[in-house]
């Protein structure tokens, strides 16, 4: 919760403690582990919004949650940022 300063790490929007929901950036039915690296706090909507897309697959399609991703999502893998970076260079390129 701490880590994350409160925010939806894809939106920004400030969080309820109440509304907030765990998302797995690489999804469990991906293979993603549930480790700290891989979890992120996020809005119920932007949760909805990613539902099982992989991170690559999220941020090419919304290029504005990948910037706020790398932003505020400060204890996640670094190579799930990395992935982030190059999928939003990428769509904005596009
Ligand atoms: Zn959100």
């Amino acid at each position: 919760m701490r880590d994350c300063g409160r925010r939806c790490v894809y939106c920004a929007a400030a969080l309820d403690f109440d509304f907030a929901t765990l998302d797995h950036v690489h999804p469990l039915s991906h293979g993603g582990a549930h480790v700290p690296g891989n979890v992120v706090l996020a809005c119920a909507r932007c949760n909805r919004l990613k539902g099982n897309m992989l991170p690559t697959e999220f941020f090419a399609r919304y290029p504005w949650a990948g910037l706020n991703f790398i932003a505020h999502a400060r204890a996640v893998h670094r190579a799930l940022k990395r992935c982030a970076r190059r999928a939003v260079s990428l769509a904005y390129a596009a």
